[in-house]
C-alpha cells in the first residue's frame, strides 16, 4: 500500500517518476472530486510545473471535472480562490520550500483548507485500488481561465491592513517564487518603501534556495543593513511562509516573529486562544500567558493547526517556521498576510529589533538519531514509560520541566528520531541534549 501524503501534501523528486505518475494522480483526483464538479488547478514557479499541471488537467477532465485554471500563484492565494469561487476544491502543483528538483501537489477542500487526514485516505484508497473512473466523450470536463480572483485576494489583504504613523522601509526577497506579483505590490499600495531581491519567477531558483532559513537569506540581511531598511521579508517558494530580518540585518527566528504576532493579537482581543504545535518555543508560550491568552497545543502540521483554530475559534495560530494563520483572513498559512501584519506592528510600535529584545530568551538545540526499521513505536512507548513525570504524547513525547523541555519525535518520512531541547541557558541546553541522546540510545540498545 502506497502512502501518498506527507505532512503537507504529496512530494516527489521529478526524476524519480515518469509523467505516468501525475497523470494517474490526475485521474485519482478527478475520480475523487467526481464528474460535473469544478476543480481549481494552479502551480508555483518550478520548471516542472507546467508539465505536471497539464498532466493533472488531462486526468481531471477525462474524469468529467471542469477545471478552473488559476495559473502561477501563491498557495494561500489559491486557497482563497477555491473558497471564494465556491467550487468543489482544488489542487496546486507545488513543492513549497523544497529544492528545485522537487515538485508536488497540495489538495485543497471546498472551504479553502488543506485536505483532512480522512480526505487524504480516500484519495490514497482510489490510488491503491486503481479505482479511477473516466467518463465518455460527451461528458469530458471543460476548461476555464480565471485571473480576477487574484486581484480580489490582494484587495482583501490591503483592506484589512491598518498601518500606523511610522513609514516602513522594506526589502522583499521573493526567492524567485510565487510571491513576486503579490508582496511587493501589496506593500507598495500600503505606501511602504519596497526594494526587491529575486523578484523574477525562475524555477531553477538561481537567487537562493526556496526555504527562507538564516543560511539562505544572507543577501537579504546584507541589503537591509546597506539600505537602512526597517524590515527584510523572505518568502518560501509558494509563499505560505514569511521569514524576517530586523533593522540591524539580523535574522528573526520563526518563534520570535510568532511571539510578536501573538502579543499583537492578544493586545487587539484582550484575551483568546492561540494554537501552536508541540515543538513551539517557550518564547511564544510565555508571551501568550503574560498577555492574558491561552496556548492550545497540537501535533506538528499546519492543516491540524488550522482545523483546531476553526473548532475553538482561536485568535491566532502558527508554527515556528514562519507559517502563521490569521483567522480574520484565511484558515491557512499566508506569507503575504504575515508580511503585512509585521509591517503593521512596526508602523505602530517602532523598530522591530527593540520589540525582539523585549521577548524572553531561550536556547534551542536539536539532533537526530538513526533508528532501526520497524522499531519506531516500541522506542516511543518505552521513552514514554521511562520518562520522569507527566508527558505530552500527541506527537512524539514531550517532557516538560519548569525551565526546559525535551521533545523526542519520530520523523514522518525517514527512520530517525529528532530530539529537541529548549532551556534558559546555552550550557544547560547542550548538557540536557547530550544526556537525552544517551538515554534514547540506551533504550534503542536495550530493545535491539
Ligand atoms: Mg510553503
Amino acid at each position: 500500500m502506497t502512502h501518498l501524503f506527507g505532512t503537507n501534501g504529496i512530494r516527489w523528486i521529478i526524476d524519480d517518476h515518469s509523467i505516468d505518475y501525475p497523470v494517474k494522480l490526475g485521474l485519482v483526483a478527478g475520480t475523487y472530486f467526481a464528474p460535473g464538479n469544478k476543480v481549481a488547478l494552479g502551480m508555483d514557479t518550478r520548471t516542472s510545473g507546467p508539465m505536471i499541471f497539464n498532466a493533472m488537467l488531462s486526468g481531471l477532465e477525462s474524469c468529467g471535472c471542469d477545471v478552473i485554471d488559476l495559473g502561477i500563484l501563491p498557495t494561500p492565494t489559491f486557497q482563497y480562490a477555491v473558497k471564494e469561487l465556491g467550487i468543489a476544491g482544488g489542487i496546486i502543483v507545488t513543492a513549497s520550500h523544497n529544492p528545485p528538483e522537487f515538485n508536488g501537489l497540495k489538495f485543497i477542500a471546498s472551504d479553502g483548507t488543506e485536505f483532512s487526514k480522512e480526505q487524504e485516505a480516500t484519495v490514497e484508497k482510489i490510488f491503491n485500488e486503481n479505482a479511477m473512473k473516466n467518463v465518455p466523450w460527451n461528458q469530458i470536463g471543460k476548461q476555464y481561465r480565471e485571473r480576477h480572483v487574484q486581484d480580489r485576494y490582494r484587495n482583501s489583504i490591503i483592506s484589512k491592513a491598518k498601518l500606523g504613523d511610522n513609514h516602513v522601509r522594506t526589502v522583499v526577497d521573493c526567492g524567485n517564487g510565487t510571491s513576486w506579483e503579490y508582496t511587493p505590490g501589496i506593500l507598495t499600495k500600503l505606501k511602504c518603501e519596497v526594494l526587491t531581491l529575486n523578484a523574477q519567477p525562475d524555477g531553477r531558483f538561481p537567487g537562493r534556495l526556496p526555504e527562507p532559513t538564516e543560511d539562505n537569506v544572507g543577501s537579504l540581511m546584507m541589503a537591509v543593513k546597506q539600505h537602512g531598511s526597517d524590515i527584510g521579508i523572505a518568502h518560501d517558494g509558494d509563499a505560505d511562509r514569511a521569514a524576517f530580518v530586523d533593522d540591524n540585518g539580523k535574522f528573526i527566528t520563526g518563534d520570535q516573529s510568532l511571539a510578536l504576532f501573538a502579543v499583537d493579537a492578544l493586545k487587539k482581543h484582550g484575551t483568546g486562544k492561540v494554537v501552536v504545535p508541540v515543538n513551539t518555543s517557550m518564547t511564544v508560550l510565555d508571551v501568550i500567558e503574560e498577555n492574558g491568552g491561552e496556548a492550545i497545543i497540537t501535533p506538528v502540521g499546519s492543516p491540524l493547526i488550522a482545523r483546531k483554530m476553526m473548532e475553538i475559534k482561536a485568535i491566532l495560530g502558527g508554527e515556528g517556521n514562519g507559517g502563521v494563520i490569521f483567522p480574520d483572513h484565511l484558515y491557512c498559512r499566508d506569507g503575504m498576510m504575515t508580511a503585512v501584519r509585521m509591517v503593521e506592528i512596526i508602523s505602530h510600535n517602532g523598530p522591530v529589533s527593540e520589540l525582539i529584545a523585549q521577548l524572553p530568551e531561550y536556547f534551542l538545540r536539536r539532533d537526530k538519531i538513526r533508528i532501526p526499521h520497524g522499531m519506531r513505536n516500541d522506542i516511543i512507548s518505552r521513552v514514554k514509560s521511562d520518562a520522569p513525570g507527566e508527558v505530552l504524547d500527541i506527537d512524539g513525547i514531550k517532557i516538560d520541566h519548569d525551565d526546559h523541555w525535551i521533545l523526542i519525535r519520530p520523523s514522518g518520512t525517514e527512520p530517525i528520531l529528532r530530539v529537541t531541547v529548549e532551556s534558559k541557558s546555552e550550557e544547560q541546553c547542550k548538557n540536557i541534549l547530550a544526556d537525552n541522546l544517551n538515554w534514547v540510545r540506551e533504550i534503542i540498545k536495550d530493545l535491539s
